[in-house]
């Protein structure tokens, strides 16, 4: 039998409303900060990642789905989402329009890594992308508005992380701190790392392997070496997190994986993920468009990953139960039975009323006990007699009680309900 790829995973009917309601989470929370939903192609030329992510990130150097098409054009399925939907506004002038553009997101992004709990190679994200504003408001906005959608989504023991990257400036001076640090312990460091201390000496600090980690505790800190306006700038973002009553707490240790980010980087972290504990991410990232040959736009954003979110929600206890079923089922007992119940159904539908009709020629009994199992909210059965008087009973399954509606009124009866 054929099997799903490795590191995919089914949402079968009985999850989906897990992944409708965060979904419904995400759009409202989006909306109430007025951020609109964008909608970017699934694939891109291979080039956008390479550069727009950076050729020293583990996205680009190893967790592609990179392959020619027919037409021999190099392609890759988006590994995340920011690179995207920053060639989109670039390509339509939309800098040109009304700024601060604000947009979010919710797709699925392809990486081939290690499948673990809360790391697939098929997994998808909620992001959100604010360009052109430079100032502190923006990161204060973009982190509050994740901060909202982890509360939206009843979480409790989620906590925010932030740090300050500097910009190219201070950097270049940390760079170099950094590298007569690690100088000396660079034998004793992995293949990537060693790789790293050439091109991107920061990179070193989000080392996962446990001996370079260790190393890496002990190196300098970049908040001791950021110039006068990160500072000041890094200190504003805290003061408007402090004041809408977004808790954090700073860690030097974080520095994202990305290359594009300067100056604001924040994680959301939990320990109900396991071993995945980072469920949000984000920062400011200034040069990202200009890397991409735009002209210079300030830029700031985050991406959560979803499956992250609903194993930290099911650790809480917050994921919602799934809905009843259909408000009516209709049971038909005869041939005529049948088809009234079939036509009462599609003049239910027509109001916007849910309901069901027999599919399998089951019998009354056995249709009660679907309808049951299915939980539909009222139940009416139509036979020969029914039909003769004109009238039927509607039960209600949850309540017990019952009621005798005119046929030709049922329609009314329910659309009241409604209300
Ligand atoms: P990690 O350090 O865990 O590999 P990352 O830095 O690569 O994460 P980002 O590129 O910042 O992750 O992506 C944002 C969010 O998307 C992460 O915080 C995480 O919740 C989620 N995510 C990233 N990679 C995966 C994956 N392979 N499977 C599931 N979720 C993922
Ligand atoms: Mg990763």
């Amino acid at each position: 039998m054929i099997q799903i790829p490795k590191g995919c995973k089914d949402v079968l009917p009985a999850q989906a409303h897990e992944w409708q309601y965060i979904e419904d989470v995400a759009r409202k929370t989006a909306a109430s900060y007025a951020f609109k939903e964008i909608r970017t192609p699934v694939f891109e030329h291979t080039e956008l990642f390479s550069r727009g992510v950076g050729d020293t990130t583990d996205i680009v150097n190893k967790e592609m789905y990179t392959f020619l098409d027919k037409g021999g054009r190099s392609v890759t399925l988006r590994p995340e989402g920011t690179a995207g939907v920053a060639r989109a506004f670039i390509e339509h002038g939309l800098m040109g329009g009304v700024l601060p553009f604000k947009s979010y997101y919710l797709i699925s992004a392809f990486r081939y890594e290690r499948p673990q709990a809360g790391r697939l190679r098929e997994f998808h994200q909620f992001g959100c992308e604010l360009y052109g504003a430079a100032g502190a408001e923006a990161d204060a906005e973009v982190i509050s508005l994740a901060d909202a959608f982890l509360k939206n989504l009843g979480l409790k023991k989620v906590e925010l992380r932030i740090n300050s990257i500097g910009c190219k400036h201070c950097r270049a001076r940390y760079h170099e701190a950094l590298k007569a640090y690690f100088t000396p312990h660079l034998a004793e460091m992995c293949e990537d790392c060693k790789a790293r201390f050439a091109k991107n000496p920061m990179r070193m600090l989000d080392c996962k392997v446990e001996g370079c980690k260790k190393i890496a505790a002990g190196a300098p800190r970049m908040l001791d070496y950021l110039c006068e306006d990160c500072t000041a700038h890094f200190e504003r973002v805290k003061a408007l997190l402090t004041s809408a009553g977004v808790t954090f707490t700073v860690d030097p240790s974080i520095v994202r994986g990305l290359d594009y980010y300067s100056r604001t980087v924040f994680e959301f972290v939990s320990d109900a993920a396991g071993a995945q504990g980072t469920v949000l991410g984000g920062g400011r990232y200034d040069t990202l468009l200009e890397q991409m040959d735009s002209k210079p736009v300030p830029a700031a954003g985050f991406a959560a990953g979803m499956e992250r979110l609903l194993l930290v929600m099911a650790a809480e206890g917050c994921l919602p139960k799934e809905e009843g079923g259909v408000s009516v089922y209709l049971a038909g007992m005869d041939a005529a039975s049948r088809e009234k119940s079939f036509l009462l159904a599609g003049q239910l539908r027509a109001q916007g009323i849910s309901c069901e009709t027999d599919l399998m020629e089951r019998s009354v009994k056995a249709q009660f006990k679907y309808a049951d199992k299915t939980g539909a909210r009222y139940i009416i059965v139509l036979g020969e007699r029914e039909l003769q008087e004109g009238e039927v009973e509607v039960k209600d399954l949850r309540g017990g009680t019952a009621e005798r509606v005119k046929l030709e009124e049922i329609v009314t009866y329910f659309k009241n309900k409604e209300e």
